[in-house]
C-alpha cells in the first residue's frame, strides 16, 4: 500500500529545511529530520494513510529533502532524480525568496503544533477547487481561515451589529440581499469573510468584527478562489459597482 503523493504543504516544510542544511545533513538520523517527520505526521491534511509506519518517516524526509539536491543548480552532485513536478514547482517558486518561505512554514509549523487548534482543522474537509490546491500559504493555513470563518459567535454579532447600523445585510461586494431575493427564507442570511491576509495568519488568534466583511455565498466563493490576491474591495470593482 503506497502513501499519498506530498501534498505542497508538506514540500513547503520539507524545503524550508532543505535550505538550512549542507548536503552532508541530509540523513535519517539528523534530529532536525526527526522532527519534521513529526511535524508532517501531524499536519491537517492526509486523512489516509495506508502505510503508518512509513508514513513520512524519517527516511522518507530525508529521500525527499536528496530530491531538492537534484532539482538544485547550486549543488555539484547528484542527489535523487525521482522527484516530483510539484517539487520542482515549488523548489523554484522559494528558491530566490527563502525568508517568505521561512515565514509560510513557521505559520504552519506554529498552527499545526497547537493540539486542539490542529485537532478543529481535521475536520474541515478538503476543496476540490485547483486554484485552492495553489494558495500560496498552503492548505493548512487556508483550513485555519476557514475555521475563523465558522465561529458563529462572532459571526452573530458581526450580523447583529451590522442589521442595527444599517437596517439591512446587503453583499459588500454586489450589494445581493438574501432577505429581498428569498422573502422570509433568506432574512438573516449572509456569510462572514475574514479579510485578515493568509500571509498574517498562522496558529490561534482573536477575531474582531473589523476582521470581518459579510458576503453573499457567490462572492464568497469568487473571494476564495484567489484568495491570495482578490479583496472584497477588489470584487466589488470586479462585479462593477
Ligand atoms: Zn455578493
Ligand atoms: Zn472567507
Amino acid at each position: 500500500m503506497r502513501n499519498p503523493k506530498w501534498h505542497r504543504d508538506e514540500i513547503i516544510l520539507a524545503l524550508d529545511l532543505y535550505f538550512r542544511l549542507e548536503p552532508g545533513q541530509i540523513h535519517s538520523r539528523n534530529p532536525a529530520i526527526i522532527e519534521l517527520s513529526k511535524v508532517l505526521n501531524k499536519l491537517p491534511i492526509h486523512e489516509e494513510r495506508p502505510d503508518s509506519v512509513k508514513f513520512r518517516n524519517p527516511n522518507g524526509v530525508g529521500l525527499k529533502l536528496s530530491n531538492f539536491l537534484a532539482i538544485d543548480q547550486t549543488y555539484d552532485g547528484k542527489g535523487m532524480q525521482s522527484y516530483s513536478k510539484l517539487d520542482k514547482l515549488v523548489f523554484e517558486g522559494f528558491e530566490n525568496q527563502k525568508q517568505r518561505l521561512a515565514v509560510l512554514a513557521s505559520n504552519i509549523k506554529e498552527t499545526v503544533l497547537n493540539e486542539s487548534l490542529n485537532n478543529k482543522l481535521y475536520a474541515i474537509g478538503e476543496e476540490t477547487d485547483d486554484n485552492l490546491m495553489m494558495v500560496n500559504e498552503g492548505m493548512v493555513i487556508y483550513k485555519l481561515h476557514k475555521y475563523y470563518e465558522r465561529n458563529t459567535k462572532i459571526n452573530n454579532q458581526k450580523k447583529a451589529f451590522h442589521l442595527k447600523k444599517y437596517g439591512q445585510l446587503d453583499c459588500e461586494a454586489c450589494d445581493f440581499n438574501f432577505h429581498k431575493t428569498y422573502g422570509d427564507l433568506g432574512k438573516g442570511y449572509i456569510e462572514c469573510h475574514h479579510k485578515t491576509p493568509l500571509y498574517k495568519i498562522g496558529g490561534e488568534s482573536i477575531t474582531t468584527l473589523d476582521d470581518l466583511a459579510l458576503v453573499c455565498s457567490n462572492c464568497h466563493r469568487m473571494i476564495h478562489r484567489e484568495i491570495d490576491t482578490v479583496s472584497v474591495e477588489d470584487l466589488r470593482s470586479i462585479v462593477g459597482r
